[in-house]
């Protein structure tokens, strides 16, 4: 194990990274930006340096988590458009515990504060995921601040994606920050705090460690990117639990019902489909049907594992639009309601 200064960037990481390895490191080896091979690779783990840091004490709440399941659906919206925000927030929230704003390298959208505004007035419970690729530390401190006096249910600490070659020209990409040090802003901010891990990117064996290290920069969550086997996170969640992760796990079920929907996750950095059963949901006779399905099985095997807590519904859900997608979404909720 590794100590390092809150300001010990790795050389040679384009996303400036302390706490590194980003999920997106590619199968092999090489940086999600980059050609050369991950400068994290093949270094011990860099661990949280101090004390750890106090979460906020606020449990997880919603509809669900009665019953000892959490719920979290992916808000997917176009951007620049509140009437959209308002009509699937009026899909999802009556069927879920939590929803959850996500981040786009080649897509801006309304300030995070004015999103999470626009989501609290029509009545959802929201998480924000905030990235450090677009801000420096000033304007991620100002964001902290306002979606803790907004009173959000939490947010989610990403590094964030880098942008590829040729998207967005011209715009830089920041990086003042990690996902870990944005988490530990977070908490201080006295925000309840996610972040993310993605099991099957490497340095696949280090990865468990890394949530306890987040763990100790104030996480109290963990979201994991799409797993390709229920079983890979159930070895993920206990290997975790080895490395001294006590934190509750939410785990991405993948949410596809056509093509370009299934396809779009598949592009991700860092995420990984079942591609057996991508083709199985794309061949059936009402692929639509069959997708649902598909989410429905995937997240009650994810939340039969010990110390998965929740699910996060995520993706498209739908190639025919932002409403469809939230359909889809709730109509998986649904099922997983009627388990309670
Ligand atoms: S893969 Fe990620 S962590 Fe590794 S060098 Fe590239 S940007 Fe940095």
């Amino acid at each position: 194990m590794e100590r390092a200064s809150a300001t010990a960037e790795r050389l040679g990481c384009p996303k400036r990274m302390v706490f590194g390895p980003c999920g997106g490191v590619r199968d092999d080896e090489r940086c999600e930006l980059a050609q050369h091979r991950c400068v994290f690779l093949g270094r011990p783990l860099v661990r949280w340096p101090g004390p750890p840091v106090a979460p906020a004490p606020a449990p997880l709440g919603g509809p669900h988590s009665a019953a000892g399941r959490f719920v979290l659906a992916d808000l997917s919206v176009p951007p620049f458009d509140p009437a959209s925000l308002r009509r699937v927030v009026g899909v999802l929230e009556p069927v879920s515990d939590g929803l959850l704003v996500g981040e786009h390298a080649n897509r801006p959208d309304l300030p995070p504060t004015m999103v999470a505004a626009e989501v609290l007035d029509a009545g959802g419970r929201l998480w924000t995921t905030l990235a450090c690729r677009d801000r420096n530390r000033v304007v991620l401190e100002q964001e902290l601040a306002g979606l803790a006096a907004l009173g959000i249910e939490g947010v989610l600490c990403v590094t964030g994606d880098g942008r590829g070659p040729g998207v967005r020209p011209g715009a830089t990409q920041v990086f003042d920050l990690d996902g870990t040090r944005l988490a530990a802003l977070a908490a201080q901010a006295g925000l309840r705090v996610a972040v993310p891990e993605s099991p099957e990117a490497p340095p696949v064996g280090l990865r468990p460690a890394r949530v306890a290290e987040k763990q100790r920069a104030g996480a109290q969550l963990c979201v994991l990117n799409h797993v390709s086997t229920p079983a890979r996170v159930a070895e993920f969640v206990a290997a975790a639990r080895t490395a001294g992760a006590t934190l509750a796990f939410v785990a991405g079920v993948a949410v596809y019902t056509d093509e370009p929907s299934a396809r779009v996750l598949q592009r991700f950095p860092g995420l990984r489909l079942d591609g057996a059963v991508v083709e199985r949901v794309l061949a059936a006779p009402d692929p639509r049907a069959a997708g649902i399905a598909a989410a429905v099985t995937e997240a009650r095997e994810l939340l039969a594992i010990p110390g998965v807590v929740g699910v996060n519904l995520s993706g498209m859900g739908s190639a025919r639009g932002e409403d469809d997608g939230a359909r889809i979404k709730a109509a998986v909720a649904e099922q997983l309601r009627e388990d309670g």
